[in-house]
């Protein structure tokens, strides 16, 4: 399967996509997302747990997908000004 994003990113790897999202959609140090929470990965030692509290059930699919729907602008601009897809392709 190829995944392609609306900047024309394309990859055979499903966690080649999710990263190419985080890294266009990452709000920088702040760490804000689109709800005005802070979100960061917090993984230690037997805890796996995003900064608003967050568990990610399994990792790290879940946490990816928490990542993304906190970061992804609902206009799909990341911080580059370019378009890129807003939800993740099935699978
Ligand atoms: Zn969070
Ligand atoms: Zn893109």
């Amino acid at each position: 399967m190829i995944y392609q994003c609306e900047c024309l990113f394309k990859t055979s790897e499903r966690a080649d996509f999710i990263d190419h999202l985080l890294e266009v959609f990452d709000p920088g140090p702040s760490d804000l997302g689109t709800d005005g929470q802070a979100h960061t990965e917090m993984a230690g030692p037997g805890k796996r747990m995003c900064s608003c509290g967050f568990t990610a059930p399994n990792w790290p699919a879940a946490m990816d997908a928490h990542l993304l729907a906190a970061f992804v602008t609902p206009n799909g601009i990341g911080t580059d000004g370019k378009k890129h897809a807003t939800a993740l392709p099935a699978g």
